[in-house]
Order: C-alpha cells, then sequence, then structure tokens
C-alpha cells in the first residue's frame, strides 16, 4: 500500500513548530500517508520542498541539532514563518500549527499575519486548548471567509477527539446535564513537551498564561520538582466549553475538564475519558463514557487527530466550499436543527 501512493499528488502540508508534536507529526506521516510535509519551521529558521520534505533527514536534523535551521538545505531565520509563508504560501495547501501559544494571543496573531500578509489559501488546523485562544480565532471568522481559508480550531485530544465524541454522544439525549473531562497524560521528560506542560502550569493555583510565559527552564524544573513531577488540574479553563456551547450541544458551564499529568513517566497516571450525562426523550437519565485506550500517547491521540480533522477539512473546503472559523465540535452530527421550519413550510 505504501509505494502505491504518489506522494506529489498528497496535499502539501506545511508544519509549523517542531518541537514535541510537530516532530511526532513527521513520525506519524510515515505511516499515516495523508499529506505530503512540504515546509517545517520552528523559532529557528524553516525548510521548504515543494516535492516534499526527506522527514527521515528532518528528525534526524532535528535530533542532532535540535532545531530546525541544522536540517540539510534549511535557512536560518528569526522570522521564520513570515519568510516561509512570503516565498511559499501558494505551494502549501495546508497548515499545522504545532506552536505553543503563549500568550493567549500568540496563534491569533500568527493567523492575522497569514490573513493579511501572506497568499495562503487553503486549510489551517490546530490543537489549541485555551478558551480565551478560541474566543480570540472566532473573531476572525470573517477575514478568514473572505481570504478563503478555513481553519479548524481545537482538533488535538481535548478539545479535540473528546469534545468531538461528547457531540457524537450527546444525539441520544434531548438535554445535556454535563459534560466532565478527564485526561491522564504520562511523558517521560517535560522538555520533549515544554509548551504543552508550561500551557499546563498556567492552570495551577497561582500561575497564569503571563507567568509561565515569562518563567526560565530551571524554574520550571524547580515548580515539577515540588510537585514530584506531577500536575493536578481541575477545573480548566478548557476550550472544549465554547466549542460545545458554540456547536448547540450546551452552555459552557456545564462542561467540566481536569486531569493528572505525570512528566517524569511516559505510563499514563490515569485513563483519559469523557462522560456525557443527559436526559433522553423517554425521560431517562444516563451517562454515556469514552475511554481512550492506555496505550495511547498524547502524541498518537493529538497528531491522529489533527490529521483526521486536516482531511476533513480540505474535504470541505474543495468540495463544499466551506471557509471561516469552525471547531473540531462543528464538523459532527448536529445536536440542534440547523434550519427551524414547520413541516408545511420545508413542503413549499
Ligand atoms: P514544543 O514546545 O515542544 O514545540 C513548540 C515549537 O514551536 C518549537 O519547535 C519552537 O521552536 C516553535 N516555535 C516557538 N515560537 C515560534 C515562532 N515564533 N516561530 C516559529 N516557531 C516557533 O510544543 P508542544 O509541547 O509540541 O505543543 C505544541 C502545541 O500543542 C501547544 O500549543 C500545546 O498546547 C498543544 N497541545 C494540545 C493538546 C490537545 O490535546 N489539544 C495536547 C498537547 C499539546
Amino acid at each position: 500500500m505504501k509505494s502505491s501512493i504518489e506522494k506529489t499528488k498528497l496535499p502539501r502540508l506545511a508544519i509549523l513548530g517542531a518541537g514535541g508534536l510537530g516532530a511526532e507529526m513527521l513520525v506519524l506521516l510515515q505511516k499515516r500517508l495523508c499529506a505530503n510535509v512540504v515546509a517545517l519551521a520552528d523559532k529557528s529558521g524553516f525548510v521548504f520542498n515543494g516535492q516534499g520534505l526527506n522527514t527521515l533527514d528532518c528528525l534526524e536534523g532535528l535530533v542532532r541539532e535540535k532545531k530546525v535551521s541544522g536540517i540539510l538545505g534549511a535557512q536560518a531565520s528569526d522570522n521564520s514563518i513570515e519568510e516561509l509563508l512570503d516565498l511559499n504560501a501558494q505551494n502549501i495547501d495546508a497548515i499545522f500549527y504545532a506552536l505553543p501559544n503563549l500568550p493567549n494571543e500568540f496563534i491569533p496573531n500568527i493567523t492575522k499575519q497569514i490573513i493579511h500578509n501572506s497568499a495562503f489559501e487553503g486549510v489551517i488546523v490546530d490543537a489549541l486548548k485555551r478558551t480565551t485562544a478560541v474566543k480570540l480565532l472566532h473573531s476572525l471568522d470573517s477575514e478568514l471567509k473572505n481570504r478563503k481559508i478555513l481553519y479548524l480550531t481545537g482538533c488535538g485530544a481535548t478539545p479535540g477527539m473528546l469534545t468531538a465524541a461528547a457531540s457524537l454522544a450527546a444525539q441520544s439525549f434531548i438535554e445535556i446535564t454535563n459534560i466532565e473531562i478527564t485526561f491522564g497524560v504520562g511523558i517521560a521528560n517535560w522538555q520533549a513537551y515544554r509548551a504543552t506542560i508550561r500551557e499546563d502550569i498556567a492552570h495551577l493555583e497561582g500561575f497564569s498564561v503571563e507567568k509561565v510565559n515569562n518563567m526560565s527552564e530551571a524554574e520550571i524544573d524547580a515548580e515539577l520538582e515540588k510537585r514530584n513531577g506531577i500536575l493536578e488540574l481541575v477545573d480548566m479553563e478548557h476550550a472544549d466549553d465554547i466549542m460545545l456551547e458554540l456547536a448547540g450541544i450546551c452552555s459552557a458551564d456545564k462542561v467540566k475538564v481536569g486531569g493528572i499529568v505525570d512528566t517524569r513517566s511516559a505510563k499514563k497516571p490515569i485513563s483519559t475519558n469523557v462522560k456525557i450525562t443527559g436526559i433522553t426523550y423517554q425521560n431517562k437519565v444516563s451517562t454515556h463514557t469514552f475511554t481512550l485506550g492506555d496505550e495511547t500517547t498524547m502524541a498518537a491521540n493529538v497528531n491522529g487527530t489533527v490529521l483526521g480533522y486536516l482531511n476533513a477539512g480540505l474535504h470541505l473546503r474543495q468540495e463544499y466550499g466551506v471557509y471561516g472559523l469552525k471547531t473540531a465540535a462543528e464538523i459532527m452530527p448536529r445536536f440542534q436543527p440547523v434550519l427551524v421550519k414547520t413541516a408545511k413550510e420545508l413542503l413549499v
């Protein structure tokens, strides 16, 4: 099967960010052949090849030099995303943001830059987590539409896979009373996922997005040391709430997100799950539970979902001309009808 797929016929993908998730996406795409990676960028520079990058060379360069500018053929740059898109936007069909969102405006500002200063027309997918960030992106909806860009936000594991699972599970009910998301993440070394761990620390009491953004690596190490490497997260500001509200499933206040992250062991401390409780049309209260297998890593669940939405986005944009800002929970069976019409009106 592998050899029958011609790389140059696949959608051309730019991966922005080459840390934990960005690098793992290169590995996943070697087995899930649904996009041709033509560009990779990080803080140090970018590399582009319109025929497709040699992803093994990229991974080898990243392991050796720990930065994109160390990959053969890469260009060093302090402004890599802007430079990459200035030169190559017309040769890119889709973008995956594997970037930190610190501060909350970081990814929305990159998006504004793409809308206003580049020729990019295609699909953008992210794995954004904060409610505030998704709200900021939502305000760009009409500008994205004008530029014929379809942007799918919140397409990681949570928000993402679990939010979509909640949208699906909601179909059994006529009213949702609460949705509870609990995630377990195990990573052997926090430096493999710097942004993810900083963003998680920002949810702890006494911390904020601004504070963690200004902390040194030594300060993050010290904070993790105090907690034996374990982060216990409760009542997080997570975009699953706004996404489920926008999709018409339930109001944001009915969605609760928390979890446990072990930064010193690859084993998940608890199983990741979402519980959807609602009332059926036959007046029964019930709960659906969707639990992820413990063997699936954060990278498998986030990047796998990102690719699923990337494919959905390319299809929706190309076949149906869908543009603007949509969330992972919207590209699902709808809880509320889009058009409320009487039977008589429908027959006219
Ligand atoms: P990371 O810190 O490992 O990597 C970030 C990358 O972005 C690095 O390569 C860095 O050089 C690059 N970068 C930073 N600033 C840049 C700039 N100005 N220009 C170009 N590149 C720049 O990040 P990670 O831990 O892989 O996380 C990536 C994102 O994924 C985070 O926003 C995190 O919140 C999100 N995430 C989402 C989920 C989910 O389930 N929704 C789960 C995990 C992570």
